[in-house]
């Protein structure tokens, strides 16, 4: 069973032909509402791949945005552990897609802020945590130190980037990051193996995009292609890439087998849009591998 802790939010998406410049107004168009953040994504994702039973602890504030967010993963499957907050509004982000695929996003953490160490549900039955830094990291570092007492493995996607405090790392078991968050932790722009040897947890993930992962674990490297896809939009590749890749170790895989399904995951995601609605399901992985 696992435990993702982490960040929910509502994307306000707006399709432009530019991004606009400070002071600019641009007409836009094709306005839509996806459920997203860091967090839910990984739980949809661990939940969509099967097998293993997925809960998610959550902040939410008490008005119209929290609902969607709620529907989104119950339609996955996710149980949910829902704080309410009563003076933090649901966690939004507002997204300008421009023709050419760049994007400017302003997130609004709101509720997401309001998840404190309290908030941790008993860990009995769960064998991973899983959380991301889109809440606080005092938080973070929390749940982590507890689950660890408790012999639960820790899981960190270190994203948003940022350095990370030696005590939160010492109680992380599984560190999985992109090439950015990878310099931002290390503080090091060396090499990736440079990088990966700085980092003082038991096993290490790098997710490089088009070009793959690679991965330290028990002291053994290894290297895991990407499956060529066209893709059409690579927003929750990341997100579905670590709650497969969790979802499978969780359920016995071993490495290899896992950062392959997680691979799988991740690829299938480019090839649709949105974030929730574009992570695939255990079936169309198994497909993709298949193939
Ligand atoms: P993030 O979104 O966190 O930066 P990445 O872009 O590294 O994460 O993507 C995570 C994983 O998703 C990659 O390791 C890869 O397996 C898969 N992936 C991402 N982009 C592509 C792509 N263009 N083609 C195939 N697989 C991809």
């Amino acid at each position: 069973m696992i435990l993702v802790a982490g960040s929910a939010n509502l994307d306000f998406v707006v399709r432009a032909n530019h991004i606009p410049s400070p002071g600019e107004t641009v007409l836009g168009r094709d306005f839509k509402t996806f459920p997203g953040g860091k967090g839910a994504n990984q739980a949809v994702a661990s939940a969509r791949a099967g097998d293993v039973s997925t809960h998610m602890l959550l902040a939410l504030g008490d008005d119209a945005f929290a609902p969607p967010i709620e529907a989104s993963l119950a339609d996955a499957n996710v149980n949910l552990h829902t704080v309410r907050s009563t003076n933090e509004p649901t966690g939004t982000a507002f997204i300008c897609v421009s023709d050419d695929a760049e994007n400017a996003i302003t997130v609004a953490p709101g509720a997401n802020h309001s998840l404190r160490a309290e908030h941790l549900p008993a860990l009995v039955g769960f064998s991973h945590i899983l959380m991301q830094l889109e809440t606080p990291l005092e938080t973070v570092a929390a749940y982590a130190k507890a689950a660890k007492a408790q012999s639960v493995t820790v899981a960190l996607n270190a994203a948003p980037a940022q350095a990370l405090p030696a005590e939160l790392l010492r109680n992380v078991d599984i560190l999985i990051l992109n090439e950015g968050e990878l310099a931002a932790t290390t503080q090091h722009q060396g090499s990736i193996a440079q990088c990966l040897e700085r980092i003082d947890a038991p096993t290490v993930v790098v997710t490089l995009g088009h070009r793959g992962c690679c991965a330290r674990h028990l002291g053994q490297i290894y290297l895991q292609p990407a499956f060529p896809v066209d893709p059409v939009d690579t927003t929750a590749a990341g997100d579905t890439f670590c709650g497969t890749l969790v979802a499978a170790l969780s359920h016995g895989a071993a490495m290899p087998d896992a950062l392959r399904q997680a691979s799988a995951a991740g690829a299938l995601a480019c090839t649709k849009l949105g974030a929730q609605s574009s992570i695939p399901t255990a079936q169309e992985v198994a497909t993709l591998l298949a193939s």
